[in-house]
């Protein structure tokens, strides 16, 4: 194949009550049956889970591999400790985790000392700010260090070395780029719903996000890169979110909740 998919994962659960999620986290949360899922199509499939390194190499024409893909994980959330994990092991599989390192060991978020087994056992720790908040309401002075404090702890605490860095709500921006850059991230990772095709700018990769609606079989075709009108959606999507009002907005969710789900 000549396009990577690189799947975005947030909460997980057993069953419903297993953990409080807000009403902005539920739409994303997917139960361990599904994930399983998926996970046992993509094994199923020969799909490989790509390192961020090798990603780099691989958009580069340098990493040879049928069918790539990247898994990853945003918020930090235990589940992920706690289920994905041990389910991503079973499999072989690798995986980025993406943490906001200043709520490291709050409530439902892993501790380090399970972001150290999680090191331990070969996944990769990335950044999703320090504290969570949408960069694009920052100056530009704070915006820098949400990048550099989140860099820096993780990197302290964990001894590793953090290279990726994901979106928090995912609105991309060039001054964020230009952060990261200067900051010695080697990737963004967006919200940007789309593959990537090889010469992707690896400081800004697209994300195919799996929210909890998404059927299986639409599962199967956006890994294989057959996003159809659900490309044409989440563009529609993004460009509303940057230039309309709040209710238009609103609108337009509303619309493809319908289309998709009506
Ligand atoms: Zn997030």
């Amino acid at each position: 194949m000549n396009v990577v998919p690189i799947l975005n994962y947030h909460g997980i659960e057993k069953q419903e009550g297993e953990y409080v999620w807000s009403e902005t986290e539920r739409p994303y949360v997917i139960s361990t049956g599904n994930f399983s899922r998926q996970f046992d199509f993509l094994s199923a499939n020969q799909f490989k889970s790509l390192s961020s390194d090798e990603l780099g190499q691989w958009l580069m024409g340098s990493f040879p591999c049928e069918r790539p893909m990247v898994l990853t994980f945003d918020d930090g959330h235990v589940s992920h400790y706690e289920h994905v994990a041990p389910m991503l092991k079973a499999r072989n599989f690798k995986a980025i985790f993406f943490v906001p390192a200043g709520l490291v060991g709050q409530s439902h978020q892993m501790t380090w000392e399970q972001l150290k087994e999680l090191v331990r056992n070969g996944f990769e720790i990335g950044s999703h700010g320090f504290s969570h908040v949408p960069l694009s309401n920052l100056t530009h002075h704070e915006l820098w260090k949400e990048l550099e404090r989140s860099k820096l702890v993780l990197e302290n605490r964990l001894g590793i070395k953090v290279k990726s860095f994901s979106v928090p709500r995912g609105y991309y921006q060039l001054r964020i780029r230009e952060a990261a850059l200067d900051l010695g991230y080697r990737f963004i990772f967006t919200s940007r719903f789309d593959i990537n095709y090889r010469k992707q700018d690896h400081l800004r990769l697209n994300r195919l996000v799996v929210k909890r609606r998404l059927s299986f079989n639409r599962f199967t075709q956006i890994v294989r890169g057959d996003l159809g009108y659900i490309r044409v959606l989440e563009k529609a999507k993004e460009t509303a979110r940057r230039f309309l009002k709040p209710s238009f907005y609103d609108a337009l969710a509303d619309v493809k909740r319908l289309l998709t789900h009506g």
